[in-house]
């Protein structure tokens, strides 16, 4: 890189050399000197063009993207993802819960008369279900695991008073 000092000698050695030009060569290094300049200055407006052009583009494709996303929303402002979530939720609460009327009615060790494994059976898996549906809630931070674990504790406590039957063996 040049010192000011040696850009400075240059710009004089280009002085001197106009100055010691004839008229009409002094015409034509002017000409060229400003058409020179008409080129760099639109090739500096070219580059900022580009510049926004891309920056237009960015903003755009962003715009088109939170579109998309919002398009996805139902009217309830849920994503797909989410309805899916509390959709697996709602099934496998249900199914815990025909588990659970089958024991009701028919008791532990039964099973379907068509086969399967016994009611007891049934109501671990869905239990184990619907523990896979709350983990997906969680992990996505639909609801939050320390305020589900803060009711657990409260309602264990609150639970027992209501409850006639525990602690008197099975
Ligand atoms: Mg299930």
């Amino acid at each position: 890189m040049k010192t000011v000092k040696q850009l400075w000698l240059c710009v004089m050695d280009q002085v001197r050399w106009y100055v010691r030009l004839p008229a009409t060569q002094k015409r034509t290094a002017e000409l060229y000197f400003s058409a020179a300049e008409r080129a760099r200055v639109a090739a500096a407006e070219i580059d900022t063009l580009r510049g926004d052009a891309a920056r237009t583009g960015n903003e755009l494709d962003g715009l088109r993207q939170k579109l998309a996303q919002d398009a996805q929303r139902s009217f309830s402002g849920l994503t797909p993802a989410e309805t899916e979530r509390l959709a697996l939720l709602a099934e496998e609460l249900g199914e815990a819960a025909q588990a659970v009327g089958k024991i009701l009615r028919h008791g532990y060790q039964n099973s379907s008369p068509f086969g399967g494994p016994s009611n007891q059976v049934q109501l671990e898996r869905e239990l184990g279900d619907v523990k896979v549906a709350i983990d997906l809630l969680t992990a996505a931070g639909d609801v939050r695991a320390g305020d589900i674990h803060a009711r657990r504790r409260q309602k264990r406590r609150s639970v027992a008073r209501w409850l006639r039957h525990q602690g008197q063996g099975q």
